[in-house]
């Protein structure tokens, strides 16, 4: 396990705060970011507002990033796959 640090939501109407949580490390195929940038767009809002009823709280949103790849998993990783999610808008 890795240390993490993000922003996250504790509820439906509190501001982002810093939030600190432990990340897995990379499985197979799998790889670690550093995320460099990072967008929030209208759908990580309705997420952080409940507003579809399924927000698990703290709520991190922000799932459009940009980022250098710090470690990979065992095996062949999934570089490109990576690198168009980090593209998609
Ligand atoms: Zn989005």
């Amino acid at each position: 396990m890795a240390k993490a640090l993000g922003y996250a939501a504790n509820h439906s109407f509190s501001r982002l705060k810093p939030h600190e949580f432990e990340r897995e490390e990379p499985q197979a195929g799998e790889i670690e970011i550093e995320v460099l940038f990072c967008g929030v767009c209208h759908s990580d809002i309705h997420q952080v507002k409940n507003e579809w009823g399924n927000t698990v709280y703290p709520c991190m949103p922000g799932h459009e990033v940009v980022g250098r790849v710090t470690r990979r998993g065992r095996g062949r990783a999934a570089t490109r796959s990576a690198t168009s999610w980090a593209w998609a808008a």
